[in-house]
């Protein structure tokens, strides 16, 4: 592919697979390719090569290695803990409780449930910061509530919500709790059993794994329908034959992870690009919580700018943004997260989402203070114009 001079600044919509991560899969793409099903050597090799996986992602998660299911992605295991969990609790009560703010595979496997299968759902506001209150949570709970589910870090705007807080409170109650944690694995350390979850869901090509892969955590003992019917893999309760290479290259890159000490080298860089682009840009405004957040994500509007069009100038200039979720290119609503938030549906259409990542560097965040004037300059004129 040819190389591009590009400025990726998206790492929340997709991160690049660490070279390592790719070796470590290269064998099971090709020579050990065999079937974790298989009673025979390949598929033995396979086998192995899975349950060391799971382990490795266990040890990580400070849970046993018999609470993780392996699924396809993040939207795949959010749907798995919402639907599974809520049809295995249906008898013990109907009510769901999530929050604003979501991931809509969170909010449309939750939405389902309440349209086709008799489930009642409350929904939680956010302060202006994007953050649940959690005394509202506890205030929306009834004696029928059975689940939960609360992301820990927002796609959009990084903000976290106290998970850690909220979990013990929830316990207390009997009532399941579920974290989406695609955005902070890997970034912000997560131990299942310190932070009182009962399902916790993880995606590998958000922390330079590879795309198509991704693990649900579910607590021993916990009972959760399965959502794919047709065998017996994953203790039963995902069938389909395991990607082995994917599921090996998760792991590998659950490994590699930089945690902390990239999350701060990241947060440093978005505040020199918010106090670069506030200093030398009018009418611009930061959304999300600015201290309660993953250190890469920085959300700005643009007053007076069509987002759409900034996104193709900056892309122009050789700058790789996003107005937000990647689900939501090619449609003109504005982000749910920052209606939730109380933004203006206007300021909300004039907004860009900056993820940075590993290959972040000073001088990148320089150029693009250097270059972003002149582009929402013209995309203004431009906005005013039509
Ligand atoms: N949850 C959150 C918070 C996400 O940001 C995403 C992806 O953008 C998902 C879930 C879905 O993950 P996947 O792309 O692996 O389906």
């Amino acid at each position: 592919m040819r190389s591009m001079p590009t400025i990726y600044l998206d790492y929340n919509a997709t991160t690049p697979l660490l070279a390592e991560v790719r070796e470590a899969m290269r064998p099971f793409e090709e020579e050990h390719f065999g079937n974790p099903s298989s009673v025979h050597a390949f598929g033995r090799e396979a086998r192995a090569a899975v349950d060391e996986s799971r382990e490795t992602l266990a040890r990580i998660l400070e849970a046993k290695p018999h609470e993780i299911v392996f699924t396809s992605s993040g939207t795949e295991s959010d749907n798995l803990a919402i639907l599974g969990a809520a049809r295995a609790r249906a008898e013990k009560g109907r009510h769901l409780v999530t929050g604003a703010t979501e991931h809509h595979a969170v909010l449309h496997a939750m939405e389902y449930l309440g349209k086709h299968e008799g489930f009642e759902v409350s929904v939680v506001g956010v302060d202006e910061t994007g953050r649940v209150r959690p005394a509202e949570l506890f205030a929306a709970l009834r004696p029928n509530t059975i689940l939960v589910s609360l992301m820990s870090a927002n796609n959009e705007t990084g903000t976290l919500h106290p998970i850690g807080e909220i979990g013990p409170g929830l316990r207390k109650r009997g009532i399941l709790f579920h974290t989406d944690a695609v955005q902070s694995f890997g970034k912000q350390r997560i131990s299942a059993a310190a932070w009182g979850v009962d399902l916790l869901s993880i995606s590998a090509h958000k922390f330079y794994g590879p795309k198509g892969a991704g693990a649900l955590f579910i607590r021993a003992g916990l009972p959760v329908t399965p959502t794919m019917l047709g065998g017996f893999h994953e203790n039963q309760r995902r069938a389909g034959t395991e990607n082995v290479a994917a599921i090996v290259g998760m792991a590998k890159a659950a490994e590699l992870a930089l945690w902390e000490t990239e999350d701060r080298r990241l947060f440093q860089l978005t505040e020199k690009l918010w106090e670069g682009l506030n200093g030398k840009i009018p009418g611009i405004r930061r959304n999300g919580n600015v201290r309660e957040r993953i250190g890469n994500t920085l959300n700005v509007s643009f007053e007076g700018c069509d987002g759409e069009s900034l996104l193709i100038h900056l892309d122009l200039e050789g700058i790789a943004a996003s107005s937000g979720s990647a689900c939501m290119v090619g449609s003109i609503q504005p982000s749910h997260v920052l209606a939730a938030m109380g933004v203006p549906a206007e300021l909300a259409r004039a907004t860009v989402r900056f993820s940075l990542g590993r290959a972040t560097s000073e001088s990148q965040i320089a150029a693009v203070i250097d270059k972003a004037p002149a582009i929402v300059a013209r995309v203004r004129e431009h906005s005013q114009k039509v």
